[in-house]
């Protein structure tokens, strides 16, 4: 075991106005490491008092706090001395994220690192925020100001819990807004830990405020409440759609990052070892925990049986372990209803289709929330396995005629996160590329993720886009000044 790794339950609060705080009920509830299942920390149950309080704080420090006349300058530094910090605390942060959720210690080690690229990202664009002048025919002079949205509410999942936050904090942060942020109730630990290097870093009481709790109790409030303008959600489709109608109330402002069902296509001319790779890769990476999982892999019928035999054959020699060992590339999903919801998905699975690997728990583990890598075959694009969000290590192989079958398969779906497709045609990337309806199109690879490009989805995969400017945009408002140049009156009556 490496060292530092706590044995006892630790007790959490959570930061409200700069300050570490219970919730007002006192309740708490549990934190698991999914690859012990046993009680790491417990954490505050927070409720609608509670959210109302992060709320107030948030509306006071943009309102009247220092935060309203910061400027992009210091809020630049804030970001560039949080991406330091986190950067220092790389390995703590690490290993508290990949306990928690039973992500590869390596893994969890790239995400950290993407955290603090994140806040890097945004420290520099603080200071770029720019309006315009606009050309209007007249005596005047028009302007477009470029001002913060206001309060925030983030709502984000448990898949990559510090780096989701990172997505979220860094660019409200830097367009001047100040935030209430809700973790994933399996996942508060990273975030919580992160809040301890708020005042250090210079960011003022009430910018940042973490709420811990679950969707109903405190969600739900953070998304109805009156002094929040916008929520930006990251999650379940079904959730999304939720936010939608509760924030209709209020006209908030909403942008949503819904997951998805992305086809990773492989045409008969790609490079055949890359493109095992890159199918595997797609899919199981993160546990197959990943909204834009490659979990539909569309195969070309001339290399189909070779494919399915050659992705088989690699996927059974995939290490699942114990999280915090560095071999491990696979560990336990992250929770105990995510591991059902797995099982039943695997259920369905060999009902519609068949199974070439996996299929369900690993035998040598005995505890935790472990499913083995499974890829079915032949599996139909009508089938539950081919439309539904799994979340989980589950590949559906679905072989293709030609170019115009593959598209048509690939766009069949509720979804459009993310597309990836293989082949050494130019031209046919190119017109893979124009008609995947999709908001990230991978060629010849699949999920490398950057800050300095957009991510968003089409369809029901949500809309607003985060990362790079596109990500900050989603946090400013856009103000019309018009002064007018003519000393005389109008003239009309
Ligand atoms: P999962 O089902 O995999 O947990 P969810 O979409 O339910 O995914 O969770 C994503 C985030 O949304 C979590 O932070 C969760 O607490 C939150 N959430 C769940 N339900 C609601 C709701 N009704 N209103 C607001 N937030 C919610
Ligand atoms: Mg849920």
């Amino acid at each position: 075991m490496p060292s530092g790794v706590q044995t006892e339950v630790k007790t959490y609060q959570m930061f409200i106005n700069g300050e570490w705080v219970a919730s007002q009920s006192a309740k708490t509830f549990p934190v698991y490491d999914p690859s012990t299942e046993e009680v790491i920390a417990q954490a505050p149950d927070a409720n609608a008092e509670d959210v109302n309080r992060a709320v107030s704080a948030a509306r006071v420090a943009i309102d009247d706090g220092p935060w309203s006349t910061t400027t992009a300058q210091e809020r630049g530094r804030v970001l560039f001395r949080l991406a330091d910090k986190v950067r220092q605390n790389l390995a703590a942060l690490a290993e508290l994220e990949c306990r928690n959720t039973g992500k590869p210690i390596v893994e969890a080690e790239f995400d950290i690192n993407d955290v603090a690229t994140c806040f890097e990202y945004y420290g520099g664009l603080a200071t770029k925020i720019t309006g315009s002048v606009n050309p209007v025919p007249d005596n005047a002079m028009s302007l477009s100001l470029k001002e913060p949205v206001g309060v925030a509410g983030q709502i984000i999942p448990w898949n990559y819990p510090l780096l989701m936050a990172a997505w979220k904090l860094a660019p409200a942060i830097a367009a001047g807004c100040t935030c209430v942020l809700k973790p994933a109730e399996q996942t508060p630990l990273t975030a919580l830990e992160f809040a301890k290097y708020f005042a250090d870093c210079g960011l003022p009481p009430g910018v940042v405020n973490i709420v811990t709790g679950f969707g109903e109790t405190c969600g739900a409030p953070l998304v109805q409440h009156p002094d929040v303008n916008k929520i930006a959600f990251t999650g379940s489709a079904a959730v999304g759609k939720i936010i939608v109608k509760q924030a209709a109330d209020t006209v908030k402002r909403v942008t949503l990052e819904l997951g998805g069902k992305s086809p990773n296509i492989f045409f008969a001319d790609a490079d055949f070892e890359a493109a095992i790779d890159g199918a595997l890769f797609g899919v199981f990476i993160n546990q197959g925990e990943v909204c834009s999982a490659g979990s539909r892999i569309l195969v070309q019928k001339s290399i189909y049986k070779n494919f399915v035999e050659a992705m088989t054959e690699k996927a059974k020699k995939i290490k699942l372990g114990p999280p915090l060992d560095r071999d491990t590339k696979m560990g336990p999903l992250v929770s105990k209803e995510q591991y059902e919801r797995v099982n039943q998905y695997l259920e369905i699975g060999r009902k519609e289709a068949k199974l070439a690997s996996g299929g369900g728990r690993p035998d040598k583990i005995a505890k935790g929330y472990y499913v083995q890598p499974t890829i079915f075959y032949d599996v139909n694009n009508s089938a539950r396995i081919a439309r539904e969000e799994i979340f989980g290590p589950v590949a559906a192989v679905i072989p293709f005629d030609d170019e115009k079958d593959a598209m048509k398969i690939a766009n069949d779906s509720p979804y459009g996160l993310a597309a990836a497709v293989w082949t050494r045609d130019i031209f046919k990337a190119m017109r893979a590329v124009k008609s995947l309806r999709a908001g990230i199109v991978w060629v010849n690879h699949m999920q490398p993720t950057y800050v300095e490009a957009p991510w968003g989805g089409f369809k029901q995969s949500g809309f607003g886009r985060e990362l790079g400017p596109w990500g900050i945009e989603e946090y400013l408002e856009t103000k019309q000044v018009h002064i007018n140049l003519n000393e005389a009156p109008i003239g009309w009556y």
